[in-house]
């Protein structure tokens, strides 16, 4: 087993580090955000323990840009003590579980134990359902209404998104972040653009418009 330890401060990764080495299992250290992301994206790792507070890039960016990626690497977050928001924030944006600093070892280990060999990798988080459309990780592809639908990175990346919140009401302003990064400027219309690529596929009524608000998934 091969194991990401994503943290800062060196007393609590070193800490880690033993526990993990002493039970046979590999660790690949980082420590800031950017160095972790690419560990994850590259690394052949079983599970990543990811902190929030990280230089360069937040925990929370490290996630939500690997989850983009496609990556189903599971993801234990550590947050603060009796921080419900980040634990929240973390389990909205695809962490499989949590530990709030301080830890036990034990506690900790038995998390992993429970990650890594309930199949987590496999077939069930390749797939996202929000009512009756299914997504199809791997393949890129949407199941809906009896139909098989291939999508394009975007086309995908979007839907993905409305599927994560569905029915919840996102703007183009919080699809244009969660899609494309805010590479483009927020006036353009290119939210609107990908809306009806996916409409033309899917069928007009799979996506509601709420007018002066956003978009929403109809399940
Ligand atoms: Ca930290």
């Amino acid at each position: 087993m091969r194991i990401i330890v994503a943290e800062d401060e060196t007393r609590i990764s070193a800490f880690i580090k033993k526990g993990l080495v002493a039970e046979g299992i590999q660790v690949i250290l980082a420590q800031d955000g950017v160095s972790a992301l690419a560990a994850a994206l590259s690394e052949q790792a079983d599970l990543m323990i990811l902190d929030v507070g990280l230089p360069l890039l937040d925990g929370f960016s490290v996630l939500k840009k690997l989850r983009e990626s496609g990556s189903d690497l599971p993801v234990i977050i550590l947050t603060a003590r009796d921080s419900a928001q980040d634990t929240i924030r973390g389990l909205e944006i695809g962490a499989n579980d949590y530990m709030s600093k301080p830890f036990s070892f034990g506690e900790l280990l038995a998390r992993i134990r429970l990650r890594v060999s309930d199949g987590a990798r496999e077939t069930p988080s390749s797939k996202l359902q929000a009512g009756q459309l299914v997504l199809d990780v791997e393949r890129r592809q949407a199941h809906y209404r009896g139909k098989v639908h291939d999508l394009s990175a975007r086309e995908f990346s979007l839907l993905r998104v409305l599927c994560e919140h569905h029915g919840k009401v996102l703007s183009p302003v919080q699809l244009l972040e969660h899609v494309w990064e805010l590479d483009f400027d927020p006036g353009s219309n290119v939210v609107n653009v990908y809306i009806r690529y996916l409409r033309q596929k899917l069928g007009a009524e799979a996506i509601e418009t709420i007018r002066g608000m956003g978009y929403r998934l109809v399940t």
